[in-house]
């Protein structure tokens, strides 16, 4: 496959092994003594795991995965409010297929729909769009989830109901950004990271820019990369000559997609729809500052917690305990890789998850899973 296979080539995936290798013994990474990269986003894990980058890469890499999966990320509280509006009388909730199992307190989506709710999976916020006008008597809702990547195509869907005037569409918004999170794990005082692989398409929109503060303030290389095979060894090459060279700077491996300044036009939808939330909860990670976005005042009438009063506009309680045994938090951050979780692959698989990391296939635990990361080369096969 032209524009693909060039970047899975064994031959020069060789090389670069090799060179990765050398870099590492003059850092000095060993296994007891490895080098933290983390991968942030999610798409990246399920790459590491599908090529068994982790086990071909020198044994003194440690690959640490990052929060960069919105589903996994999305706290209990958030599945059971979409549970609430997809109950309301007259309501299609509309949702991405990989939103549809993430467990709630009492039901995941998938559970509700079983139960009779009019939940239906669409593949864009266009096709929720179109529901809505073909069904003008019933109250259709979009859950809008995702970072930067799915953020724009919410907010042109929004504009787009506005200039039409539709009145029964509204965007249960729970779009999250990048930065924050990150941030928040590098003052975590028990986080050790020393380098970051940074995401490929949520920098296709917002530029390498806003990943300028990790370099600045806090003296960690990020290479933002692609997702082939290739990219990603290059990536955690350059994050290595980094640190082996004493700099700390934001690079952009994957500049064949990625524009140094993102696209004008998403951005421009972004900021015109939404502004930050002053908190927003994330699971395993707590409330974090600005990591949220709502929808603006002037486009309350496609709010879906305006209009239904649920959410962050309500008085309710938003804080749910995970369930007992669940180790998801400390996946998150890092401290315990997945086949660390006593659950796993015992009460928590992909047909039956306990946990979000084991939902979306960009969670770690559903990749170690589906992958056999974790295992020695041989076993695994
Ligand atoms: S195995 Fe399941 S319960 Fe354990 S950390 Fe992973 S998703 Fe959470």
């Amino acid at each position: 496959m032209r524009y693909v296979q060039e970047f899975r080539d064994p031959t020069t995936a060789k090389v670069l092994l090799a060179e990765i290798a050398r870099v590492a013994d003059q850092i000095g990474a060993t296994p007891e003594k490895p080098v933290h990269i983390m991968e942030i986003c999610g798409g990246h894990t399920h790459a590491i795991f599908r090529y068994g980058l982790d086990r071909l890469t020198h044994p003194g890499i440690e690959f640490i995965h990052g929060p960069g999966c919105p589903v996994c990320v999305l706290p209990m509280a958030r599945v059971d409010e979409c549970v609430e509006l997809a109950q309301q009388p007259g309501v299609i909730f509309c949702t991405f297929g990989d939103a549809m199992r993430v467990p709630g307190t009492k039901k995941s989506l998938m559970q509700a729909k079983a139960d009779g709710c009019d939940i239906r999976m669409v593949y864009s916020p266009l096709d929720a769009l179109e529901l809505a006008r073909r069904n003008p008597n019933r109250e259709v809702i979009f859950f809008g989830l995702g970072f930067e990547t799915t953020t724009p195509s919410t907010a042109l869907t929004i504009q787009q109901a506005a200039r039409e005037g539709l009145t029964n569409f509204t965007v249960f918004c729970n779009h999250i950004t990048v930065p924050p999170p990150i941030k928040a794990l590098l003052d975590d005082p028990h986080m050790v990271l020393d380098g970051f692989v940074g995401p490929g398409h949520v920098s296709m929109v917002i530029g390498i820019h806003p990943y300028d503060f990790i370099a600045r303030d806090y003296g960690k290389p990020i290479v933002v990369a692609g997702f082939e095979p290739l990219d990603l060894l290059q990536s955690v090459l350059m994050v290595l000559i980094q640190i082996r060279d004493g700099r700390a700077e934001v690079e952009n491996q994957y500049s064949r997609i990625v524009p140094e300044h993102g696209n004008p036009v998403s951005i421009a939808a972004i900021e015109d729809v939404y502004e930050k939330r002053p908190s927003f909860a994330w699971r395993g990670l707590g409330e974090i500052d600005e990591s949220g976005l709502q929808i603006q005042a002037k486009y309350a009438a496609f709010d879906a917690e305006a209009k239904f009063g649920i959410g962050y506009g309500a008085e309710v309680a938003r804080e749910v305990e995970e369930p007992d045994g669940c180790a998801c938090s400390q996946v998150m951050t890092g401290r315990i890789k997945p086949i660390a979780c006593p659950q796993f692959g015992q009460c928590c698989t992909p047909e039956m998850p306990l946990g979000a990391l084991m939902v979306s296939s960009e969670g770690a635990c559903a990749a170690y899973y589906q992958y056999g990361g974790g295992r020695p080369l041989e076993a695994a096969e």
